[in-house]
């Protein structure tokens, strides 16, 4: 099922001053192709939590409406729009068991969308399956793995056979190892079901790593949406270039002067666009440590993190919140002469920012 999201806005009051109007999502104009898993991701307060509650019908627009392919589903109430809903905190039933849990919405059916007992325990049984906990269905949620607990909410929002499942922070509670493992299990529990999914988090490793779209967003207006790799490759502004990568992308202040692209007194590449002042981003998997290149750094230190040789340096121009990040090939040899260390630069992992709009400059 696509969703269409039309114009949708909607403004809060604000909580801390009574006069001030929140525009939590601001005239969001954008399609979500049927059968993906789309990220929804930003810091914060951007409006990823309320983006989703509009599609499930808790919120009501200000303005703008949506739709489930071609059905308008803007006034009807979220019973009726067929969504299974995940949350961070999976709020299971600790009183019933895992069973219980996953039968819970099917046993509150009401005329002629009731079931029959071994209906609702098949169906149970085949949401239990999908995300392999039928092997625990008598135990109770206090009985559970954090990861385990929030297959069993998954289940039970997968039961009713929903046209469109949205995932709120579902792995905001659960430990690194296990954040890993459930995304992988979500990945395969939408690649297997096909339902079109909007999986909202903060972190954009985790969007990036399982999404087939991802949409950044930041203070309710949408940033990009594309595939992960394309939105990596070519942010369409700073903030977009900032948000994705870790490490993060290295900034400087720099210029063009005669088509030539300047950090400080460094000719670091060339732009066909009139002299002016730029943000340059650099992203740390672009430098190649080379005696003859043009970029100089002062060189700091070298950390092993993983598979991952970083070399840390100084730039008087980097305006990056930490120093300058190089990730390098660990045997790459690395030689720095007087505390100057120079690089050559990927020239397809460095963008150009206007400093008026801070929108890329191709
Ligand atoms: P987080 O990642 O912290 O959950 P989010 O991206 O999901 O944040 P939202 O919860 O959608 O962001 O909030 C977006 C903005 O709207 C915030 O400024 C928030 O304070 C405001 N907001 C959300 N719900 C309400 C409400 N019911 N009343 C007033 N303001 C609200």
């Amino acid at each position: 099922m696509k969703i269409v999201l039309d114009h949708l806005t909607k403004k809060f009051i604000s909580r801390h001053n009574k006069n001030e109007i929140v525009t939590a999502v601001n005239d969001f104009d954008f399609e979500i192709p049927d059968g993906k898993l789309v990220g929804l991701l930003g810091p914060s307060g951007c409006g990823k939590s309320t983006t989703l509650n509009l599609i499930c019908g808790l919120e009501t627009p200000t303005s703008g409406r949506i739709f489930f392919g071609d059905l308008d589903v803007t006034e009807l109430p979220p019973e009726s729009r067929g969504v299974g809903m995940v949350f961070q905190n999976y709020a299971l039933y600790p009183h019933l068991s895992v069973r219980q849990n996953i039968l819970f919405p099917l046993e509150n059916l009401k005329g002629d969308q009731k079931l029959s007992k071994e209906v609702m325990e098949q169906k149970a049984l085949e949401a239990a399956r999908l995300v392999q906990i039928d092997s625990l269905m008598e135990r109770k949620p206090n009985e559970l793995s954090g990861g385990q607990q929030q297959r069993v909410a998954i289940a039970r929002a997968l039961v009713k056979t929903p046209g469109v499942l949205l995932l709120d922070e579902p792995l905001s509670n659960l430990d690194a190892r296990l954040r890993l493992q459930t995304r992988e299990q979500i990945r395969r529990i939408q690649k297997e079901t096909n339902i079109t999914t909007i999986f909202v988090t903060h972190d954009q490793e985790e969007a990036m790593s399982i999404s087939d779209l991802i949409v950044v967003m930041s203070a309710g207006v949408l940033q990009q949406m594309g595939k992960p790799q394309d939105v990596y490759n070519e942010p369409v502004n700073l903030f977009v270039a900032k948000f994705l990568g870790t490490p993060a992308i290295n900034v400087f202040e720099g210029c063009i002067k005669d088509r030539g692209l300047y950090i400080g007194e460094d000719l670091i590449g060339h732009r066909d666009i009139e002299d002016q002042e730029v943000y340059v981003g650099i992203r740390p998997e672009a430098f190649d440590p080379d005696q003859n290149g043009p970029f100089r750094c002062r060189f700091d230190r070298v950390e092993t993190t993983g598979r991952d040789t970083s070399i840390v340096c100084h730039n008087d121009h980097c305006i990056s919140d930490e120093d300058v990040r190089a990730i390098v090939s660990a045997d790459e040899p690395i030689a720095h002469k007087d505390g100057i260390i120079r690089f050559s630069l990927k020239q397809n992992k460095v963008h150009v920012f206007s400093k008026k709009d801070e929108k890329v400059i191709r």
